[in-house]
C-alpha cells in the first residue's frame, strides 16, 4: 500500500526519520495507520505473524537470562541513558504523539515528560530494590527476603497514552532485571516504533552488557496480544485498555498462573461540597472532563454537586463547555482535539441518546466541523441527569460529563461507589471531616482519591491503578516495582544445631 503524501503524512515521516525510524518500514504493510487530526493515512505497517511474535519472545527470554545477572545499579544506567535520549527527543516524540493520538501540544509533550520522570524514578530505584531482614525464632539463624528479576514482561498498551504507559512498565522492568516485549495499540504503533529507536540509541551508548532483545515491539492487533498473553515464557503481562479486554486477558493469564497487572477502564467521579472553592473546582472539572477530549482513563465522567452550590457552579460550567475551543490540536489555541475514530463518535452519540431517554438534559455533544470530513471532532457534552442511571454507570470513552445533584453526604458517597470501575476520584471541599471521610475506609473505593484536585493528571511518584473493574493493577511509582520481581524468603542457619520452627521435633538416630 502506498501512502498519499499529504502534509501530515510527510510531517509524520520526517519526524520518524529524525527519531531514527527507517522510512522503508512505514509503507507496504496491511496495518493502516491514520492520524485522528485529519483521518488521513500516515503509514501502512507490516504486522508481525503469531509465529514471529513467539520467536521474539524466546529471544527476549534469552536476553532476560543475561540481563538478570547485570547488577541493579548498572541496569539503572541504561534507564538513565534512556531518560537522556528521551530528553533529546522530547519535541519530536511529543509532536508525534499529538499527530498519532490527536493530543494538544502541551499534552503530547507532557506525555513525554512523564516518560522522563519515570526514568529518573527508576534510576534511583535501581539502588533501592530492598528486601527485609526479618526476626527469626531460631538461635543462630538469619531470615531475609531477596528480590530477583522475574523474566519477560509483556506490555499491552492502549491508544490514549501510547508511550507513557510503556515507559511506566519498561523503566521499572529494566531496572528490575527483566526484558520487555511490547504490543502497542494497533491505532498508535508509530510512537512505539519511535520509542524502540530511542531505546536502541540508549543501548548503543550503554555497551555490550545489554543483551540483544531487551526490548521488542510487536506490531499487530489483539491476536498478537494474545500470543503474549498465552506464551509460557512471559511470567507477567501488564495490560492497559478497556475492561472488556481485561475480562479476556485476566482469566487467560490466571489459567497459566502468570501475573497480571491490569489497568482497565475508569468511570471517575467528583463531588463538589457546600464549602468547595468553586473557582478551583471549576478549573479542575473542566480539565478533568474535557482534557484529551475525554479520552483519559482518569477523565472525570460523573459529577455530584451539592444542592446549595449547584446553581452557582453548573451554569458556569456550561458556559465553559460552550466556549471551549475545539479544533485541530496541531494549530495553536485548541484545547479539545479529535476523537480517535468514528466508532468513538458513534459510542458517544449512543450514550447521549440513552441519557436523553433517561431524562438527561444535554448541552453540547454535537459534531464539530474541522474541515476534514473524515475526522471526528465533537463539542464536549455536559449532561444534567436526574439520577445515576444508564448510561452514567458505564465508561463511554468520549467527553461526556454527567452532572447530578445531591443533598446528603452518606448518600452521595454510596452513589459515588455504585459503579463497576474504581480508578480515580476527587472531592472539592474545605471541610476536614468530608475530606477525611472521602479518603477513609468507608469513603472512595478507588485506587486514586484526591482532595481539591481533579481526577486526572497523576504524577509518576505514586502507584497508579484502580480497583474493581479497573483491574486492581498498580504501576509507576511507590512500590509498584515489586510486581516486576520475584521474592524469595531465605533462612540461613549459621549455628551447629538444627532447631525446627514451631518447636517441632523430628529426631532420627
Ligand atoms: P482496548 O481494550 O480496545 O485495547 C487496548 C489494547 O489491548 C490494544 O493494544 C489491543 O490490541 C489489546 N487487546 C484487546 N483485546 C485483547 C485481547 N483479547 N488479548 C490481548 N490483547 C488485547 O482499549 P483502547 O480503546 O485502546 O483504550 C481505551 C481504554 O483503555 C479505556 O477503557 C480506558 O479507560 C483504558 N485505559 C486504562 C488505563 C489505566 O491505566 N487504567 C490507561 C489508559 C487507558
Amino acid at each position: 500500500m502506498t501512502i498519499a503524501i499529504t502534509p501530515i503524512a510527510k510531517e509524520t515521516a520526517d519526524l520518524l526519520a529524525k527519531l531514527g525510524v527507517a522510512g522503508n518500514t512505514l509503507s507496504g504493510g496491511e496495518l493502516s495507520v491514520h492520524s485522528p487530526v485529519t483521518r488521513e493515512q500516515i503509514a501502512a505497517l507490516r504486522q508481525v505473524s503469531p509465529a514471529a511474535a513467539a520467536s521474539a519472545i524466546d529471544k527476549a527470554d534469552a536476553a532476560f537470562r543475561a540481563w538478570r545477572l547485570v547488577p541493579g545499579p548498572r541496569r539503572g544506567e541504561l534507564v538513565r541513558l534512556l531518560g537522556e535520549e528521551l530528553r533529546a527527543a522530547k519535541a519530536e516524540l511529543g509532536r508525534l504523539v499529538s499527530i498519532e493520538v490527536g493530543k494538544i501540544p502541551s499534552e503530547g509533550l507532557g506525555e513525554v515528560q512523564e516518560m522522563i520522570d519515570i526514568c529518573d524514578f527508576a534510576v534511583g530505584l535501581s539502588r533501592q530494590l530492598y528486601g527485609l531482614t526479618i526476626a527469626t525464632e531460631r538461635p543462630g539463624h538469619r531470615m531475609m527476603e531477596t528480590w530477583h528479576p522475574l523474566g519477560v514482561v509483556g506490555v499491552i498498551s492502549a491508544f490514549n497514552f501510547p508511550v507513557a504507559v510503556w515507559s511506566w512498565n519498561a523503566a521499572l522492568a529494566l531496572v528490575c532485571g527483566d526484558a520487555v516485549v511490547w504490543k502497542p495499540s494497533e491505532k498508535t504503533p508509530l510512537t512505539a516504533l519511535a520509542c524502540a529507536a530511542i531505546f536502541a540509541r540508549a543501548v548503543k551508548r550503554f555497551g555490550a552488557d545489554a543483551p540483544d532483545g531487551l526490548l521488542t515491539v510487536l506490531i499487530g492487533d489483539r491476536a498478537v496480544g494474545e500470543v503474549l498473553v498465552d506464551h509460557p515464557k512471559v511470567p507477567l503481562v501488564s495490560a492497559t485498555g478497556s475492561t472488556r479486554m481485561g475480562r479476556e486477558v485476566g482469566p487467560r493469564l490466571a489459567k497459566r498462573f502468570a501475573r497480571a497487572v491490569l489497568e482497565l477502564g475508569g468511570n471517575n467521579a467528583g463531588i463538589v461540597c457546600p464549602s468547595a472553592d468553586l473557582d478551583m473546582a471549576l478549573r479542575a472539572i473542566a480539565f478533568g472532563a474535557m482534557g484529551t477530549a475525554g479520552q483519559r482513563c482518569t477523565t472525570l465522567r460523573r459529577l455530584f454537586v451539592h444542592d446549595s452550590v449547584y446553581d452557582q457552579i453548573v451554569p458556569r460550567l456550561k458556559r465553559a463547555y460552550e466556549s471551549v475551543s475545539v479544533g485541530n490540536p496541531l494549530e495553536t489555541g485548541a484545547l479539545v482535539g479529535p476523537l480517535i475514530d468514528k466508532a468513538a463518535f458513534d459510542n458517544m452519540q449512543k450514550a447521549l441518546e440513552q441519557a436523553r431517554a433517561n431524562g438527561g438534559t444535554v448541552t453540547g455533544g454535537t459534531r464539530f466541523d474541522s474541515g476534514h470530513q473524515d475526522a471526528w471532532y465533537v463539542h464536549p457534552a455536559i449532561v444534567e441527569m436526574p439520577a445515576q442511571v444508564a448510561p452514567v454507570t458505564e465508561e463511554t470513552f468520549a467527553p461526556i460529563l454527567y452532572v447530578m445533584r445531591y443533598s446528603d453526604f452518606d448518600a452521595v458517597l454510596a452513589l459515588h461507589n455504585a459503579v463497576g470501575a474504581g480508578l480515580s476520584s476527587s472531592i472539592f471541599t474545605r471541610d476536614l471531616q468530608e475530606a477525611e471521610r472521602f479518603l477513609g475506609a468507608d469513603g472512595s473505593d478507588c485506587g486514586i482519591a484526591n482532595v481539591n484536585i481533579g481526577t486526572s493528571g497523576a504524577e509518576i511518584g505514586g502507584a497508579f491503578g484502580g480497583e474493581k473493574e479497573t483491574g486492581g493493577g498498580r504501576e509507576s511509582g511507590s512500590d509498584a516495582w515489586k510486581a516486576y520481581m520475584r521474592r524469595a524468603t531465605n533462612t540461613i542457619n549459621y549455628s551447629n544445631a538444627l532447631p525446627l520452627a514451631q518447636g517441632v521435633s523430628f529426631d532420627i538416630d
